[in-house]
């Protein structure tokens, strides 16, 4: 499955449930247990989209919305 999480309809420190499990995936997590990081997509030099792995329930998550949390 895929989902599309808009980071800028997330309050707090950016943290958010996996839409299927709800395991909390954490934008300060570096240590891959949650969740792994399969792509990356950048406009100019800001980090515009960001596609991981939930290891819990294997689902794609798509995060969207970087661009206008500067
Ligand atoms: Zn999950």
């Amino acid at each position: 499955m895929l989902y599309t999480v808009d980071l800028t309809k997330i309050d707090g420190d950016g943290a958010f449930p996996c839409p299927k499990c709800e395991a909390i995936i954490s934008p300060d997590d570096e240590t891959e247990e949650i969740y792994q990081i399969v792509d990356t997509k950048v406009e100019g030099d800001n980090l515009a989209e960001l596609t991981i792995v939930c290891n819990k329930c294997g689902s794609t998550i798509r995060l969207v919305g970087f661009l206008l949390e500067v």
